[in-house]
């Protein structure tokens, strides 16, 4: 319970870091790093702004919230909202919009098709989709890994997964995932092999709404098979009672490169993420690996996190964000080193710092409310941290710093969305 208060306060407060050193030097950053949240000049708002990444991602999810499955046109009235009327932002105005979403919002003002308004072609490959996917990506994995979990366990639609919500229904493609349902059949491969199909197959459709392109769509749908694979490898964590701590969780830099850095690998983030990727590649491979090449250096990310700095870009290209972003979390063993690579990379630093903050929050957590925590912590630099009196951070202080979570603008609002979301797993069964 609880990560999708953990991705999308992770993706959140990657954003607002991240976002007074969007469009700087790599070279000024080193000078003068991002190490706390900061107000952005930009933009002109104060510290713990978060920009379009996250105004995008709630857009999302609140459609999914209230419609109960993917809606494009729904999705699409979000954005609009979103643009015009300052909806999902921290101050009722939206700002820090992408060109190719701009764009595709007013197209679609124009002429109300979801399937061609988005940008098509080289440009747009932008990271204005991977940004704002996490919501989506855990909707869907939540609802293969259920199929997974009970392939076989009547013919109900409970028992597949699908929404009861006649809405919902409606929406719902047709397909051989539905065909299982109906029948009941014990076959848990090809049900499992819908379900997954479904997924890829929605997230590159909600891509396509503004980045019309198979590469900005793959990525989403990479990143997807890594939050699938977070979210397994907890639950398997979960089972076997096994907390997350600095010594389970990858890498080097928040401290130093251990030399049995692949081994402490072996388990914790690093693992699971490479677990996802693997299954990300395989998939693509079998059904649409045209772009795949692109992401090659992802392929093995424990030799991917070795890759210099000089060699990660941190640009608005999506593939740079993609590399960007897991490089940053391979590099590290704590949400603050991640996240405080991430943005440290400049240029695009605040959307590098949503994707990869979605993630390692989604891993590290809170520490919210289990009482694990309390106490002072160590952060990532040795600093001692915390006045003692929550329980909110993971007991080794990996998880989201709390002073960062407090710094969040419209916290409590975005936590509130989060936990119907949380309530809504609950009653389906989880
Ligand atoms: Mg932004």
């Amino acid at each position: 319970m609880g990560y999708w208060t953990d991705a999308m306060l992770g993706m959140a407060v990657g954003d607002a870091l991240g976002l007074p050193a969007q469009f700087m030097d790599r070279e000024d950053l080193r000078a003068e790093p991002i190490m706390e949240m900061e107000p952005d000049s930009t933009f002109g708002v104060p510290a713990g702004s978060w920009s379009d990444d996250t105004s995008m991602a709630l857009a999302i999810l609140d459609s999914l919230r209230i419609r109960g499955c993917v809606d494009l046109d729904d999705i699409m009235q979000r954005f609009m909202s979103w643009v015009w009327e300052g909806a999902y932002t921290p101050f009722g105005q939206s700002f820090d919009e992408g060109q190719t979403c701009i764009r595709a919002i007013m197209e679609y003002a124009r002429r109300p098709d979801p399937h061609t308004c988005g940008r098509t072609g080289e440009h747009a490959n932008g990271n204005g989709s991977l940004m704002r996917t996490m919501p989506l990506c855990l909707w869907e994995a939540e609802r293969v890994l259920r199929v997974r979990e009970e392939p076989a366990a009547g013919s109900g639609q409970e028992a597949a997964g699908q929404e009861t919500d006649p809405a919902a229904d409606e929406k719902r493609p047709a397909g051989p995932a539905a065909r299982q349902e109906q029948d009941g059949g014990p076959a848990a491969e090809p049900a499992c092999e819908a379900a997954l199909a479904q997924a890829i197959e929605e997230i590159h459709t909600v891509s396509a709404l503004t980045h019309n392109h198979l590469r900005a769509q793959t990525a989403c749908g990479l990143y997807f098979f890594c939050v699938k694979a977070v979210l397994e490898a907890k639950a398997r964590m979960a089972e076997a009672r096994v907390q997350i701590t600095k010594t389970g969780a990858p890498f080097f830099e928040d401290g130093e490169i251990p030399a049995d850095g692949a081994k402490n690998a072996s388990t914790g983030l690093l693992e699971a993420l490479q677990r996802g990727l693997d299954e990300g590649f395989a998939w693509y491979e079998t059904h649409d690996g045209a772009e795949l090449s692109h992401y090659d250096r992802l392929r093995d990310l424990a030799a991917f996190a070795q890759t210099p700095e000089t060699e990660i870009r941190s640009s608005g290209y999506v593939v740079d964000t993609l590399e960007a972003a897991l490089w940053s979390i391979a590099r590290n063993r704590t949400y603050e080193g991640c996240v405080l690579r991430a943005v440290n990379l400049g240029d695009d630093a605040d959307t590098v710092g949503a994707v990869a903050g979605g993630l390692a929050g989604l891993w590290y957590g809170c520490g919210r409310g289990d009482g694990r925590g309390g106490g002072n912590v160590q952060d990532g630099k040795g600093r001692t941290t915390g006045s003692g009196s929550g329980c909110r951070k993971a007991p080794d202080g990996s998880g989201i710093p709390e002073e960062w979570l407090e710094a969040l603008q419209k916290r409590e609002w975005i936590e509130a969305f989060c936990e119907e979301m949380e309530k809504r797993d609950a009653r389906r069964g989880k």
